[in-house]
């Protein structure tokens, strides 16, 4: 039919640009904003550059600063479901520190996330299929720092003990598993919500600055469910996997030394690789490589094939940071 052929035309890969509002101190300071979204409907996104020309930039969907959680999840619900039907879905944010990666995945109490509201719907077409289908679902919450993979469940049930440094291993059939993840079952909402929160809270153990580190590493969800069709008997097996990325800013040798250089390598080797990976299989390449980094490796059997990926570029609407969004922009055109 035609939806199918038109998925078989664009692929599985969906980009989103999402910018915040001004923050109270830039406007304080009296900066504008380089961006236009007058054409967000459309998927168009204009920039302004220093006198140049408006850049346009087409993506899946544009939200602009005013466009809240609810409306941003209305374009992402379905997913939930893909998984339950048995398709491996990743969803990732992009973009320089500061643009609301957290806020689009995590989001706040008052404004809960991609991450909350999946999980809320997850759950939601469970109960729905209750009697069809047995789902069991568990989570684990893994982070990925200087190309180190890091169980942050094993940790934090454990304060004080460093967390376990994994490694990913090729099983039958292309089936990529991390020995020795701790896989926590969960039944509903609440039950997986406070797992992800016990395992984000230990990210930054050992750590001198909490906020620092975040940006600095990669926070990942991983959802994993389990179907059996109490009809037919078919059994599934998919993953979902909720990504905040690193923050993508460029940081060069004369900003960063030592430690901090190292991170700011290991950041740009593994966003490159994701990148890398992303782009060859949009553009259908025959070798696509996924060993470049520790973070497409992990989601090896979760990207191309029928999975299904979803990557949302934040930006900065301010004309101060126009390099970066940029950057950004192009990144997130090279993979749409
Ligand atoms: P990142 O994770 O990319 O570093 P954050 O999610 O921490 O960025 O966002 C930076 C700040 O901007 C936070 O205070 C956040 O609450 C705010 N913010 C980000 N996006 C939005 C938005 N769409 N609406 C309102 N506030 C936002
Ligand atoms: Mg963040």
């Amino acid at each position: 039919n035609l939806y199918n052929k038109m998925v078989e035309l664009k692929g599985n890969i969906r980009v989103f640009c999402r910018c915040r509002p001004l923050s109270l101190e830039e406007i304080s300071r009296g900066e504008d904003m380089a961006l236009d979204f007058e054409s967000a409907k459309d998927g168009e996104l204009f920039v302004k550059t220093n006198g140049a020309p408006k850049k346009v930039f087409k993506f899946d969907a544009v939200f602009g600063p005013e466009e809240d959680q609810v409306k941003v999840f209305e374009k992402t619900s379905h997913l939930a479901t893909s998984v339950l039907d048995g398709y491996n879905v990743c969803i990732f944010a992009y973009g320089q520190t500061g643009t609301g990666k957290t806020f689009t995945m995590e989001g706040t109490e008052g404004a809960r996330g991609v991450n909350f509201r999946t999980l809320e719907e997850l759950f939601r077409v469970v109960r729905e299929r209750q009697g069809l289908v047995r789902y069991d679902i568990t989570v684990s919450v893994l982070e990925v720092y200087n190309e180190q993979i890091r169980d942050l469940l094993l940790s934090g049930s454990q304060p004080g003990v460093a967390a376990k440094r994994l490694e990913v291993r090729t099983a039958s059939e292309g089936v990529h598993h991390v020995p020795g993840l701790v896989e926590a079952r969960v039944n509903n909402t609440i039950e997986a919500w406070e797992v992800l929160q016990t395992g984000s809270k230990a990210r930054s153990v050992g750590s001198t600055n909490a906020n620092e580190h975040s940006s600095r590493s990669h926070c990942i969800h991983c959802v994993l469910v389990r179907g059996e069709n109490l009809v037919n008997g078919e059994c599934t097996r998919s993953k979902l996997w909720l990504i905040d990325l690193a923050g993508s800013e460029r940081i060069t040798k004369t900003d960063a030394q030592g430690e901090r250089l190292k991170e700011a390598q290991s950041i740009n080797k593994s966003l490159s690789a994701l990148g890398d990976v992303i782009s060859a299989l949009a553009t259908k390449s025959p070798h696509v490589p996924f060993r470049n980094s520790k973070l497409t490796h992990l989601l090896q059997d979760s990207l191309g094939g029928d999975s299904k990926t979803l990557m949302f570029v934040q930006i900065s609407p301010s004309e101060n940071d126009v390099g970066e969004s940029l950057c950004s922009l192009n990144f997130a055109s090279r993979v749409r």
